[in-house]
């Protein structure tokens, strides 16, 4: 066969093989949008797990019409325009690739509306070219993406989906982390129209206790200590389980950095070190925490999915997590022994 460039649609679906595994990564990437337009509302309906449908509505400042045909491509972003941006990201996306990617494995339409724009526009692609279709829509300030039939023409992925139950597991996941990562957003998951999560903007302590108990459940927040640490411009807040009230299985552990989530070695090292012997091989570190750095120190670009990060001086970051948790640790196992595991 001669060298020759593939069809849009197929480098696009090729490109969805590295960031869209299930319907859970579509309503990360979307979600993840709404927050990089400023929304404060956003909410989240699916149908059968996903599979059948996503709709994500947001009320951010929304895509002008002429942008919208660019929101569809690859590569096009608002977010960095050279090397520099990248290196200092701010934002949740950058690649550009989201909405191309999702739109050439599904059946989507994107709406929106910026404020100051009289109408609503509506996009979609069609085609091996995925050439931009445009008509009028009715939609208040903000969009709305609506994705329809996921994998519908990549039966290879369609026929890794799991169950609905299990689909919407990892979906309602995604929205515990969105919901644990931003406070002040309002969000809403609802699954086969039934209202499933409601979070509700929360502010001050009160309320943000009350958003920490929905995700984590009761016996984490009634535990867990709250820490603040500073070490120049890094800072390290967040709340730990003491080794006597860790589960057995880790399901509360949940790592920020500059407000993404990440599953890093090396924090999750740093973590279990803090406990030191006080944490048996039964049980997890149980632990929300939010690291914060600039973001030149960082580098976001390793992973597709954005699910690790590279820091710049990392036994540096090692060592700030250990000695600012192990204090705390140690402070509660002399209060509190750990009784031995069953
Ligand atoms: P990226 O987020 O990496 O820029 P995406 O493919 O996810 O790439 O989105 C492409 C562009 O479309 C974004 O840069 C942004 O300008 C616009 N966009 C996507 N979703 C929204 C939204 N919910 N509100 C406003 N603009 C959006
Ligand atoms: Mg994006």
């Amino acid at each position: 066969m001669p060298i020759h460039l593939l069809p849009v649609a197929l480098a696009n679906q090729i490109a969805a093989g590295e960031v869209i595994e299930r319907p859970a990564s579509v309503v990360k990437e979307l979600v993840e949008n709404s927050l990089d337009a400023g929304a404060d509302q956003i909410t989240v309906e699916v149908e059968q797990g996903g599979r059948r449908r996503i709709r994500i509505r947001d009320n951010g400042t929304g895509i002008d019409k002429a942008e919208l045909p660019l929101a569809l491509s690859r590569h096009a972003t608002s977010k960095i325009s050279c090397l520099a941006d990248l290196e200092a990201i701010m934002s949740m996306g950058f690649r550009g690739e989201a909405l191309a990617s999702i739109a050439s494995v599904s059946r989507l339409r994107l709406t929106s509306k910026p404020a100051n724009q009289s109408e609503a526009w509506e996009a979609w692609v069609e085609g091996r070219d995925m050439q931009a279709q445009l008509a009028p829509a009715s939609h208040p300030d903000g969009t709305t993406v609506d994705v329809q039939d996921l994998f519908f023409n990549t039966p290879a992925r369609r026929k890794f989906l799991r169950t609905d139950k299990t689909e919407f597991g990892h979906i309602d996941e995604v929205v515990r982390r969105i919901a644990l990562g931003r406070f002040d957003i309002r969000l809403n998951l609802s699954h086969n129209q039934k209202l499933i999560r409601s979070y509700p903007a929360a502010t001050g302590k009160e309320q943000s206790l009350n958003r920490l108990t929905k995700v984590c459940g009761a016996a984490f927040t009634d535990h867990a200590i709250y820490l603040e640490q500073q070490a120049g411009p890094v800072r390290l807040h967040g709340w730990i389980a003491p080794a006597a009230h860790c589960r057995h299985q880790g399901d509360v552990q949940y790592f920020y950095v500059n407000g993404r989530m990440m599953r890093d070695r090396l924090l999750a090292h740093a973590i279990r070190q803090a406990y030191a012997d006080e944490l048996s091989d039964e049980r997890s570190p149980t632990f929300v925490l939010y690291l914060e750095l600039p973001p030149t120190d960082v580098d976001v670009n390793v992973h597709p999915a954005k699910h690790e990060v590279r820091f710049h001086q990392a036994r540096q970051i090692h060592d700030f997590v250990l000695q600012s948790l192990r204090p705390v640790l140690a402070g509660a196992a002399r209060a509190e022994p750990v009784p031995a595991a069953h």
